[in-house]
């Protein structure tokens, strides 16, 4: 049987678990776990369907799908991220790292971060990034200065908020941002950003840049910042007689997470978009801008597996006679920050046999020393779960292996791609050896 939405597009339960035709046993025995498990085709898939569908809305004003690499990043990722042909998108000296050697093309790649050192800032530009998102006013002075000692001229565009705040279900509109990045359109600051820019021969100033929010799953949000970029756009036109040619209009697309969940649709979303940049352009006299995006969640999450051991179960007595079955793996908050951090949601299968058990109320948990170090806090599952069982977490992709901890002092786990029946190593697992040679 073909498993649905959050698992990732090749995965399947014959008895057990298989991801792109592996076992999770055979998975478990090879790799140990916990392990993240990336289905290297779905990863083409979705990367490739960001591509199609921003050519398809947005056609010769169509500009980069940079992949967010925070939500997860390693060598070999970078090197998909090329194939599929889309740039990159670091926010610090060590992202810029991973895509430097793997030779990823400078010229797609896109430098952010609200506190970018002037090393930093200094590696970027000799590397060739092809834009420099800037965040304040400091920055504008860093990167300018250091664009002319480097005898270069800078592309950048300006992260602006545009008041748009959204989250999973909702967006709020309001004036002004009370928030560490970008430049506040509402209160000036954008303006004296774009003249502070200007005033410098190292800098070329593209366009502008807006990220409003994460796991979202309504185009208004995206659409009303749009158009107050685009406002901004016609500011800029009116007073300096030369059009700005580009937007930037961030990531922060929705994904599944539990069953009966779906992810928005890529075609749908840039399509609703792409009408308001048209109308919001037609407005204003505006030539069209290329429109560049940058998803993360949405090019990742779905595509990972997280496959833990059981370690331990236990029955705790609740008010009114009910029980809770605590589920122990062998990871938790180290592996999966998301639910302590955010309160997030996953789901979770018995993935190395069939149950007929009765399914019985459940609460899996890490082997942390913190009692919210929970990685499902209620799920009904098969009641003969015992050590030794493995557990598969789907939509782990983003944020999990990156923001991954040595709390406790716990290695960080493997990731492995799969891909056709076959399973390859593309990050190993930490060693406590790595971690004791970091102390002197
Ligand atoms: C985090 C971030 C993204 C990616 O967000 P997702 O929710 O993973 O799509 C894109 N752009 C910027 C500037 C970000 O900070």
């Amino acid at each position: 049987m073909k498993l649905s939405q959050p698992y990732s597009s090749n995965s399947t339960f014959e008895g057990e678990l298989a991801i792109a035709g592996v076992t999770a046993r055979n998975l478990a025995n090879e790799f140990g776990t916990p392990l993240f498990v990336i289905d290297e085709d779905d990863f083409h898939q979705r990367a490739g369907a960001w591509r199609d569908a921003l050519i398809r809305h947005f056609g010769n004003h169509a500009g980069t799908v940079y992949y967010a690499g925070k939500s997860f990043l390693n060598k070999e990722v970078a090197r998909w991220i090329n194939q599929v042909g889309i740039g990159f998108d670091v926010c610090s000296g060590g992202e810029l790292a991973v895509a430097r050697s793997v030779n990823f093309p400078a010229t797609n790649i896109e430098l952010h971060g609200n506190n970018k050192s002037e090393s930093e800032i200094r590696e970027a530009i000799e590397y060739g990034v092809g834009t420099i998102v800037m965040d304040s006013f400091f920055e504008i002075e860093r990167v300018a200065r250091i664009a002319a000692e480097l005898g270069k001229i800078q592309k950048v565009y300006l992260r602006l908020t545009a008041g748009v705040e959204a989250h999973t279900h909702e967006f709020i509109s309001t004036a002004h941002e009370d928030q560490k990045f970008g430049f506040s359109i509402a209160s000036g600051s954008a303006w004296k950003a774009v003249e502070a820019t200007s005033a410098h021969a190292s800098l070329r100033l593209a366009g502008f840049h807006s990220h409003i929010g994460s796991q979202i799953f309504i185009a208004e949000g995206f659409e009303v910042a749009a158009a107050r970029l685009i406002e901004l756009l016609a500011k800029y036109r009116d007073h300096f007689d030369a059009q700005l040619p580009e937007l930037d209009l961030g990531g922060g697309y929705g994904i599944a997470y539990l069953p009966g969940e779906s992810g928005l649709d890529p075609d749908e979303v840039l399509a609703s978009i792409s009408a308001v940049v048209k109308r919001e352009c037609e407005k204003h006299s505006l030539t069209i801008p290329t429109i560049s995006i940058e998803p993360g969640r949405h090019i990742v999450g779905p595509t990972t597996t997280t496959i833990y051991a059981v370690g331990t179960t236990k029955s705790v007595e609740l008010d009114g006679g009910e029980s809770r079955r605590y589920i122990a793996v062998d990871g938790g908050m180290s592996d999966n920050i998301r639910p302590s951090l955010y309160g997030a949601e996953y789901t979770a299968l018995l993935a190395n046999r069939l149950s007929e058990s009765a399914p019985v109320n459940s609460r899996i948990v890490g082997k942390h020393c913190e009692s919210g170090d929970i990685v499902i806090r209620q799920i009904e599952l098969p009641g003969d779960i015992a050590p030794g069982d493995l557990l598969a977490v789907p939509a782990t992709g983003a944020y999990g292996r990156s923001m991954a901890s040595n709390y406790n002092h716990i290695p960080r786990p493997a990731v492995v791609a799969v891909k056709a029946g076959k399973a390859r190593l593309i990050t190993r697992r930490e060693s406590i050896n790595d971690l004791l040679a970091l102390d002197i």
